[in-house]
């Protein structure tokens, strides 16, 4: 783009895949060479392997490989037996899949509004407060980075005879005092879809559980209900991880650590170029969490104006999310009237997430704060 004086400025992308890209293409090509030598495209020794890294990173017992992260919380429901007639409780404020994996596991999703400590993470309280004798499951979703309290709702959840599920399709290698987000719950869904921390080339997902039952029931619906060939259990998906995929994530999985601590150092650094400004309000992380920074998301007055103007100075901010679930036309169903959740919907008016990733330089990140800045003055 150009700048008023007429020169050149690049501008700044939310996220910034090519360099994560170039780390890992050797590796990548060399692994791919492999599959295609030998035409297996499914399943295989890639996949078996990657999954055994991920479930030992997140400190579980299995991790299953499915295509993508709404599937992956789809399976990880109906594994724990939830169907027809359930309720899921779902934070309002999160990706509006968390929401459609519940209906498509034929259950129902009821909403809850999310904690107004500068976390956006579904509240504790008002999980309690959701509770009916259908509530079959909760699924915290770890938004941003950092993990919802699991610790809060795993009593609750037991007390009523329910199963916490979490949605860690943020968070890859974020823990909460000490345990790895996927490994916090009854079981976990995760996403690799390519701007997340570990990122796939193309759709890519997985589910995570420590308990031998739930695992072998998550294999079987992933693969058309299918344990031994030929034999049909139960009305499974088609939902595999597919060999290449495997391939790219193991070669990211042993640098994910690296680029999860140059993530924290930007998220640092940002909080010091925009501490003391009185219009922002900077993210909090929760105590207990080691936050790995999906996305580095702030509130500030006049949110549309502000991004128009970043945008106009080349900075690519994002909105996460700008339509609360329950006010989705996808959703209406629910019937819940604006206004119910107002921590959610203040939220979808005033959040901005900010250009955040592995490889962002200290004078980028200088360039959004001066930005950001004068957009507010
Ligand atoms: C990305 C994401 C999903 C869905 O993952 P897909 O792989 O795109 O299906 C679900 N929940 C949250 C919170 C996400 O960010």
């Amino acid at each position: 783009m150009r700048a008023r004086g007429g020169y050149e400025v690049s501008s700044i992308p939310l996220v910034d895949l090519a360099a994560q890209h170039a780390a890992v293409a050797d590796e990548v090509a060399s692994g791919w060479q492999q599959v295609l030598a030998r035409t297996a495209f499914i399943g295989g020794p890639q996949v078996t392997a990657f999954e055994g890294e991920y479930a030992e990173f997140v400190g579980t017992r299995h991790c299953i490989g499915v295509a993508n992260g709404t599937d992956a919380i789809e399976i990880a429901l109906r594994a724990l037996g939830v169907g027809a007639g359930d309720e899921c409780i779902v934070p309002a404020n999160s990706f509006v899949a968390t929401a459609e994996a519940v209906c498509r596991a034929g259950a129902t999703p009821v909403l809850v509004d999310c904690a107004d400590d500068g976390t956006y993470l579904i509240d504790a309280a008002a999980v309690e407060a959701a509770v009916t004798p259908r509530t079959r499951a909760i699924i915290p979703v770890h938004l941003y980075g950092q993990a919802a309290p699991a610790e809060r709702l795993m009593p609750l959840a037991e007390q009523i005879g329910a199963c916490v599920v979490e949605d860690a399709a943020q968070s890859q290698g974020a823990r909460r005092h000490g345990t790895g987000a996927g490994a916090l719950g009854h079981a976990a869904a995760t996403s690799f879809y390519p701007g997340k921390n570990l990122g796939a080339y193309g759709d890519a997902g997985a589910v995570l559980t420590g308990s031998d039952q739930v695992a072998a029931r998550m294999r079987i619906i992933r693969d058309h209900g299918s344990p031994r060939k030929y034999e049909h259990e139960v009305v499974g998906v088609n939902s595999r991880l597919d060999t290449l995929q495997a391939v790219v994530l193991s070669a990211k999985l042993r640098r994910l650590a690296g680029w999860n601590a140059a993530r924290r150092a930007a998220a640092e650094r940002y909080d010091i170029l925009l501490s003391g400004l009185e219009d922002v309000v900077l993210p909090r992380t929760l105590e207990g969490n080691e936050h790995v920074w999906h996305l580095y998301v702030v509130r500030v007055p006049e949110r549309d104006r502000v991004l128009k103007e970043l945008q106009a100075a080349g900075i690519q901010a994002g909105i996460h999310y700008p339509v609360p679930i329950h006010l989705t036309a996808a959703f209406a169903g629910l019937g819940v009237a604006e206004g119910a959740f107002p921590v959610a919907e203040r939220a979808s008016r005033e959040l901005l997430s900010l250009p955040l990733f592995a490889e962002i330089t200290a004078g980028q990140q200088e360039r959004v704060a001066s930005a950001l800045k004068s957009a507010l003055r």
